[in-house]
C-alpha cells in the first residue's frame, strides 16, 4: 500500500501507473506535478490525480513514492528539484525509455540519495501522450525492466517492484547498458526508420498521392512515426551510440537487398525474405 504516490509528468505512463494502482486500490492519494496546468487540471477531472502541485518541492512533500515520469531530457533538472525537497525516506523511480543517461543525471543529483532511486522502464505505452491517454490496463501482462546500481537499497528494489506487479506487470532486471543495446535494437531503431521512411516520402513530389493509396501495410509499419516527437528527440540524444551503430549496420542491410535486386539475384532475395519471415513468425508469430 502506497500512502502518497507523487508523479512528476503526468501524460500517458504517469496516468496509467495511477489509474492502475488506484484501481487495485493499493494508493490512498495521487498528487501530480508537471508544467501545463491545463493537462493537470484534466488528470484531477478524470480521477488520476487526487490534487496537483505548482511546484516540485510542494508536490513530493510526504510523498512515499516519487515516479519521474517526464521526457528523457527534462530528467536530471527534475532529480536535482527533487533531490533538494524529497522526504528521506521517500523512494524514487522512473519510467525513462533509455537508463544510462537517467542514471548519470540521477548519480549527479541525488547524493547520498541514490540508494532510494530505482531505475525502471515499462515496456509499455503507444504513439498517444498526454494524460487523456492514460487507462489502467496498460501494463497488465506487459514487461517492467527494473535496471538498478549496486547501491540501489534492495528493499526499494522490492517495493518498486511490488508496486508494478500490482499494475498486473511481469518485472525482470537487466544491467543498464544491456537494457540500452536491446532496447535501441528492438524500440528505438524501428521508431527511426518510421520517421525516417515518413518523412522521406513526404518530400517526394508524388507524395500526396503515395499517401492516398497507402494501405495496411504502410498503417503498420508507420503507426509508430506519430509518436511524440519531443519523447523521441530525447530518446535518440540519450542513447545515441547504440542507435548509431544499429542505424549504420541496417544501412549495410538496405545496400544488401538494393544489390541483390539490381542484379536480378531472385535466389538471396528469396532466402533473405524466408529467413526474416521464418524468424518473424518463430519469435512473434504470424499475426
Ligand atoms: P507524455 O508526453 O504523455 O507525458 C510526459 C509529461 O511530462 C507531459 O505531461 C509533459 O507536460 C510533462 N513534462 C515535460 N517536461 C516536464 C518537466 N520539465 N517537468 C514536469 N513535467 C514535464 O509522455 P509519456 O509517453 O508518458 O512518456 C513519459 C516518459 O516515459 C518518457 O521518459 C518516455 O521515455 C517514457 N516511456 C514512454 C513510453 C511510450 O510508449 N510513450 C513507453 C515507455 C517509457
Amino acid at each position: 500500500m502506497i500512502d502518497k504516490l507523487c508523479i512528476i509528468g503526468v501524460g500517458l505512463i504517469g496516468s496509467s501507473l495511477s489509474l492502475a494502482l488506484k484501481q487495485a486500490g493499493a494508493v490512498a492519494e495521487v498528487v501530480g506535478y508537471g508544467r501545463n496546468r491545463d493537462n493537470l487540471e484534466r488528470g484531477r477531472e478524470l480521477g488520476v490525480l487526487d490534487r496537483y502541485e505548482s511546484s516540485i518541492a510542494a508536490a513530493v512533500n510526504d510523498a512515499d513514492v516519487i515516479v519521474v515520469a517526464v521526457p528523457l531530457g527534462a530528467m536530471q533538472q527534475v532529480f536535482a528539484e527533487i533531490a533538494s525537497a524529497a522526504p528521506l525516506d521517500a523512494l524514487i523511480t522512473d519510467v525513462g525509455s533509455a537508463k544510462g543517461s537517467v542514471v548519470q543525471a540521477a548519480l549527479a543529483e541525488c547524493g547520498d540519495g541514490i540508494g532510494r532511486f530505482v531505475p525502471g522502464h515499462p515496456i509499455a505505452g503507444g504513439e498517444q501522450s498526454g494524460v487523456e491517454a492514460g487507462f489502467a490496463t496498460l501494463y497488465q501482462g506487459r514487461r517492467v525492466i527494473l535496471t538498478p546500481l549496486p547501491q540501489t537499497d534492495a528493499a526499494a528494489s522490492a517495493r518498486i517492484e511490488a508496486m508494478w506487479r500490482i499494475c498486473g506487470a511481469n518485472i525482470e532486471y537487466l544491467d543498464i547498458e544491456h537494457h540500452d543495446k536491446v532496447l535501441a535494437a528492438t524500440s528505438h531503431l524501428p521508431h527511426m526508420l518510421a520517421y525516417a521512411l515518413v518523412h522521406h516520402l513526404s518530400n517526394l513530389n508524388e507524395h500526396d498521392e503515395i499517401f492516398r493509396y497507402a494501405a495496411g501495410g504502410f498503417r503498420d509499419f508507420t503507426r509508430i512515426a506519430s509518436s511524440d516527437p519531443v519523447m523521441w528527440r530525447d530518446v535518440c540524444i540519450a542513447n545515441g551510440d547504440a542507435l548509431v551503430d544499429l542505424i549504420q549496420q541496417y544501412q549495410g542491410e538496405l545496400d544488401r537487398v538494393a544489390m541483390a535486386i539490381k542484379a536480378g539475384d531472385a535466389d538471396e532475395l528469396l532466402r533473405l525474405f524466408s529467413r526474416a519471415k521464418s524468424q518473424r513468425d518463430l519469435q512473434i508469430g504470424n499475426c
